[in-house]
């Protein structure tokens, strides 16, 4: 299920190209190259009904994933992220797995989402950094907004235009701050931005809240 070739490849050019910026954010990670990865790519997105999908957060950033999924609520698309309190009742579930990140997707790697889109069998999984726990800031809101965006059947967009989408948090003009403080509105006003909520529009329907100058 899993090109496991293809983000090891990925991983080494990334690592090379993006060494510069190791030590920049040394403050948050010992490995601050932000490389968000999917499992699967290419295959049309399937939608969730409605545009609703319930996520339980098993990772203890219950503030952060709320914080993400508030953004994508109040993007303009119609879409539902909704925080539900039972595993059971979820169709996603938020976890913190550094191990498994490694495994699937190389020790830069934040995030990771297991399909893109709803699932066949309608049960996803969205694993986190550790390093990302604690109260939200910038950053951890990207990443979880980044593989929010997976869930809702989004791919990466590449390029370094602003998208919460690229596969590289600090490749594009809007890059996350690096601040350990609580984001304020302006640090999250392109989480996600407009061409984000394009094609997330475009699958549920609704148009960008705003078009913000600074998320071109
Ligand atoms: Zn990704």
């Amino acid at each position: 299920m899993l090109s496991s070739v293809l983000h090891g490849r990925l991983g080494s050019a990334v690592l090379r190209r993006r060494q510069a910026l190791l030590l920049a954010g040394a403050v948050l990670l010992t490995l601050p190259l932000v490389r968000l990865v999917p499992a699967l790519a290419g295959a049309r997105s399937p939608i969730w009904p409605h545009g609703v999908v319930r996520v339980y957060d098993e990772s203890g950033m219950s503030q952060t994933v709320a914080t993400a999924a508030a953004r994508w609520n109040g993007s303009g698309a119609q879409v539902r992220l909704e925080l539900v309190r039972s595993e059971r009742k979820a169709d996603v579930v938020v976890r913190v797995d550094d191990r498994a990140l490694r495994h699937l997707c190389g020790r830069d790697c934040l995030g990771f989402s297991t399909s893109i889109g709803r699932a066949a069998h309608g049960r996803n999984a969205v694993i986190l950094r550790s390093s990302l726990g604690g109260n939200p800031r910038p950053l951890s809101v990207w990443v979880a907004a980044h593989e929010l965006g997976h869930v809702l059947g989004l791919h990466h967009r590449n390029g370094h235009d602003c998208s919460v989408m690229s596969p590289h948090a600090f490749d594009t003009r809007c890059a996350p701050s690096l601040a350990a403080t609580q984001p304020t509105a302006d640090e999250l006003a392109c989480v996600p931005a407009p061409a984000d909520v394009d094609v997330a529009a475009g699958l549920y329907g609704g148009s960008a809240a705003s078009r913000d100058p600074r998320c071109r």
